[in-house]
């Protein structure tokens, strides 16, 4: 029997999303939410925001922007990010984020897939853009410079804020009201995954899927009046917008945008901020064990700490709970679920190595391999239903057949459950591999070293080392370059193809052979052997 959530089901509304963030605009706080890093005299109120999303939303509806398009954004962390993201997301424009450590081919499978009808880069990434755009075929007169100061215009690109309309005019504007069908079928965002198998894919969620994550989230976390939080977690991805646009949003949570993350930074922040929450990720929480520069700051306003993204070891989260004198608890959740899954409400015990409890209005089943449930407390693959199970995969009905099936969500991750109903995860059966809580695909890095004239063949596999999970890539070389070419020269390929974090930094081993089955496909099964082995020999 599929297990569903122990905590009540919640009402969720069925509408457009800005409509639920901002009901009624008499009441719209204007108290700063959205603080700049950098400079904390530079900010945002949910009043400003709305104003500055009437304004975009007016402009872009003018220029034929509707419901079904989609916009892109290459950015580092701003305080206008929220704007951008709402003002295309208001109109049922979807909006897409993209890594701002991406390289032009990287950006380039981006763009393709979302196709959009307007790009926003931040001007010191426009060269890449640009670039990625050439090699699209997409024209360069959709590219806008956005950033969260006024742009000067370089190539002949326009700033961002020649399309909004007139204060005037946005004044008694508003985006359109949604019917709870379009509140299930508009996509709000496309952020992107490689799923269980294969390329990065854009995965479509809905404004239902939005307010219904929102609501779930915040409904086990009992937020507080005075809560502050820092905004490291990247815009592009699931958990930063979940959190610092649309829970900040909801709730009128300050929030220090950070440009990216930055260690000595971060620890003057929570000296300077006292935020009582923080929302992390495993690396973070390394640093706070390891990194001598923590001694230095004052981080006793910390209470709670929540971390998710990637699995976090019992070691470490012990360690961190005895140093800062803090509760830790777990998330698990993945792009397909909108943003969380599961997590541990504010009233109950974390249980170290648990993700903790199904979020409302979830339901989970855990199968083996035939697809058959197993018993309690047994391992199996999760698969989940729920409200914030996305639509599937923008414009690939394939992947979204294989990933969707019969109503459930297959994740790829191995897990185990205790009879309240608490969840470890336990392993991941899919491709994917988590650097720094990242996505690396394998099946793009080993595309990528195919390309090289010098490698006839190549599987990449997750190799965890000091607990920490790094891509390592067996290959093969073409019969001419059999005592030519070093593992040197390959890492070179890979880093002037693809952003760092997908590096091979868990090495590169010659082999004479790929393992594979009749079909052609790798035998990943043996490749996470060889890595397992190979990890016990370094
Ligand atoms: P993403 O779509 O980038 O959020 O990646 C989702 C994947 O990250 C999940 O399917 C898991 O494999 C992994 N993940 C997320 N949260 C956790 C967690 N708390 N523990 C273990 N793995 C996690």
């Amino acid at each position: 029997m599929p297990t569903k959530s122990v905590h009540p089901d919640l009402v969720i509304s069925e509408c457009n999303i800005l409509d639920w963030l901002f009901p009624d605009e008499a009441s719209i706080s204007e108290t700063p939410v959205w603080i700049d890093a950098s400079d904390s005299s530079h900010s945002l109120s949910p009043k400003q925001l709305v104003g500055w999303v009437k304004r975009f939303g007016l402009g872009l509806q003018q220029m034929g922007f509707t419901t079904g398009d989609s916009a892109l954004i290459f950015s580092y962390n701003h305080i206008f990010i929220p704007v951008a993201y709402l003002s295309t997301v208001c109109l049922g424009v979807a909006f897409s984020g993209a890594s701002p450590a991406f390289t032009v081919a990287e950006l380039a499978h981006q763009i393709r897939t979302v196709n959009p009808k307007i790009v926003y880069v931040h001007p010191t990434l426009a060269k890449t853009a640009i670039a990625a755009m050439k090699e699209v075929g997409l024209p360069l007169d959709r590219l806008y410079l956005a950033s969260d100061t006024p742009c000067e215009e370089t190539d002949g690109l326009k700033d961002w804020r020649s399309i909004q309309a007139s204060e005037q005019d946005a004044r008694h504007w508003r985006w359109p009201a949604f019917t709870k069908e379009q509140s299930r079928k508009i996509v709000g965002t496309i952020n992107f995954s490689s799923g269980t198998t294969g390329l990065p894919k854009g995965v479509a969620v809905s404004h239902f899927n939005l307010i219904s994550n929102v609501s779930q989230i915040q409904s086990i976390y009992n937020y507080a009046k005075d809560e502050t939080w820092l905004g490291f977690l990247p815009l592009y991805h699931a958990y930063g917008q979940c959190y610092a646009v649309l829970i900040a949003t909801k709730n009128n949570i300050p929030i220090t945008i950070m440009k990216q993350f930055n260690l000595e930074q971060y620890l003057r922040l929570i000296e300077e901020k006292r935020p009582t929450r923080l929302q992390a990720v495993p690396p973070i929480l390394v640093m706070l064990d390891k990194r001598p520069e923590v001694a230095k700051y004052d981080l006793s306003s910390v209470k709670e700490i929540l971390c998710g993204a990637a699995p976090l070891s019992r070691e470490l989260h012990h360690a961190i709970e005895n140093k800062l004198n803090v509760r830790v608890t777990q998330g698990w959740g993945m792009s397909e679920t909108t943003c969380a899954g599961t997590g541990v409400p504010y009233h109950k015990e974390p249980i170290t190595g648990s993700v903790g409890l199904l979020l409302p209005n979830t339901v989970v089943k855990l199968v083996d391999d035939a697809g058959k449930e197993v018993k309690l407390g047994e391992r199996g693959e999760l698969l989940v239903q729920g409200p914030q199970v996305a639509l599937g995969y923008w414009g690939n009905k394939k992947a979204t057949d294989e990933t969707f099936v019969d109503g459930w969500l297959t994740t790829g991750d191995i897990a185990i459950m205790n009879a309240e109903g608490y969840i470890w995860i336990v392993d991941r059966i899919k491709e994917l591999i988590k650097v720094n809580a990242l996505q690396v695909s394998p099946a793009e890095l080993e595309a990528v070293l195919i390309e090289n004239p010098n490698i006839d063949d190549a599987a990449v596999v997750g190799i965890t080392l000091n607990d920490e999970e790094r891509p390592r890539a067996y290959i093969t070389l073409a019969e001419s370059a059999r005592g030519k070419i070093t593992e040197a020269q390959v890492q070179e390929w890979i880093k002037s193809k693809v952003a760092k974090h997908k590096w091979l930094a868990g090495g590169v081993v010659l082999v004479p052979e790929i393992p594979k089955l009749a079909s052609g496909k790798i035998q990943r099964k043996v490749m996470r052997q060889w890595a397992k082995r190979d990890a016990e020999i370094i």
